[in-house]
């Protein structure tokens, strides 16, 4: 059993975190979220039917992908637009996908 918010491990029939009194979880927290410094930009668009259609086809590839600005009003202001960002070792086969989709 883990804390959720000091990530201590207890041992079975524990179910409360004697530090922060929060209910433990069966489960130990997921790793630090990945980030932005490991991953790698290779398209930008301001067009969001084309992140869409991006997002569609990553999705059924299996590729970890983020779209950096995505959403934020900003995108409709000027000069404002969403980064695709994949981690460092998709890059070539996002690249090749792109290409194909005529994207680059
Ligand atoms: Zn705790």
């Amino acid at each position: 059993m883990f804390c959720p918010k000091c990530k201590a491990e207890y041992r079975e029939g524990f179910y409360k975190c004697a530090d922060c009194g929060v209910d433990l979880v069966a489960d130990p927290p997921p790793q630090e979220e990945l980030q932005y410094v490991d991953m790698v930009e290779v398209f930008s668009t301001y067009n969001r039917g084309d992140i869409a259609f991006i997002k569609s086809v990553l999705d059924a590839e299996g590729i970890h992908y983020f779209f950096q600005g995505e959403g934020s009003a900003m995108m409709v202001g000027a000069g404002a637009y969403a980064r695709l960002l994949v981690k460092a070792d998709e890059t070539n086969r996002v690249r090749e996908i792109l290409q194909e989709l005529g994207f680059l």
